[in-house]
């Protein structure tokens, strides 16, 4: 298994504390509170969707809206108690990302193409035909900017569709059927599923063998997550209704048959999130942290996140999986 890592430049902190990811988040945690707020909601209850342990097992890792828990045995976070996908799908429909705020994700754009291209090389394949798996729901600019800057590879877009409960992933399994493609990307889709491993075998019986699957989605053993727990300004519950950790990705990708063929956490956020908490919040008193942020400049900030790349501990993660 390779373990990559990305010396990204850290972003400018003003990127990540707008006005207008704020209204999202707001946005986002009201359309939670109808639904809990909601008699014809119907939920369904699971135990940690990465290792399997029991829920009773678990951690609480947070009370606030929706209850969270932490695996004891995976260290994965994740919500016991979800609504159907189809409500998901709804309620993702309903909210509207704000276009400006996709100025700033050319860099992380091309950052995706780079990771595909880099892969491709490493694995010694081609990989020709790419089909993306509902990322333009999450950043309506990247199919214009990805066909844009892509000029060998066949990319297409697969949207956001509500589809009820029986026919769960039908779009994606008759595209996959069609298409045939040499890679997927689920991109920012893993946290927000009601059953991600029911998203992994769609996949895995509808491809060619030896496909590859590039997943992104969010880390729990990111120092973000470690120190702020829920609230850290990426946990939206609805977005982050499971938050995988390295290992339990990585055992269940096993588990449903999936070569892991490569794992990183090239998060850019975690060390500038932290610095900004720690230097606006007076009253936090952490050891070692509180006074190592407080006394950050910006390269000791880029040195920690390089650091949290290295180690597998940044709050983004990315795997590599063949069928
Ligand atoms: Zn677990």
């Amino acid at each position: 298994m390779h373990t990559p890592v990305f010396l990204d430049h850290l972003p400018d902190i003003t990127s990540v504390s707008s006005r207008k990811s704020e209204l999202y988040r707001l946005t986002r945690n009201r359309a939670l509170l109808d639904l809990m707020l909601d008699d014809h909601t119907s939920w369904h209850r699971r135990d940690c969707p990465a290792c399997g342990q029991p829920r009773i097992k678990s951690k609480s890792f947070s009370q606030a809206l929706l209850p969270f828990q932490r695996c004891t045995g995976c260290n994965t976070i994740y919500a016991p108690r979800l609504p159907s996908q189809q409500t998901l799908d709804t309620l993702r429909l309903d909210t509207v990302i704000d276009h400006d705020e996709e100025q700033n994700r050319d860099f992380e754009f091309t950052s995706l193409l780079n990771w595909i291209s880099l892969t491709e090389v490493r694995s010694e394949r081609s990989l020709e035909t790419v089909l993306d798996y509902r990322f333009s729901a999450q950043a309506p600019a990247w199919p214009l900017t990805a066909q844009r800057l892509t000029r060998h590879r066949k990319l297409t877009f697969l949207p956001l569709q509500v589809q009820s409960e029986a026919e769960s992933y039908c779009d994606l399994q008759q595209a996959l059927q069609a298409q045939d493609p040499r890679a997927v990307l689920v991109l920012a889709e893993m946290d927000r599923v009601a059953d991600p491993a029911l998203l992994l075998r769609s996949i895995q019986e509808n491809v060619a063998r030896g496909t590859l699957v590039f997943i992104a989605t969010s880390c729990a053993d990111g120092l973000e997550y470690e120190i702020l727990g829920a609230d850290s300004p990426s946990f939206i519950p609805l977005d982050r209704l499971t938050v995988f950790s390295v290992s339990g990705f990585e055992a269940l990708a096993q588990k449903l048959g999936f070569n892991v063929l490569e794992v990183s956490t090239p998060g850019r956020l975690d060390a500038v999130i932290l610095d900004q908490y720690f230097k606006a919040t007076e009253s936090s008193d952490i050891p070692f942290w509180s006074s190592f942020f407080r006394e950050a400049d910006n390269n000791r900030l880029r040195d920690l996140q390089i650091l949290l790349q290295r180690s597998l501990k940044s709050s983004v993660m990315r795997f590599v999986l063949e069928t």
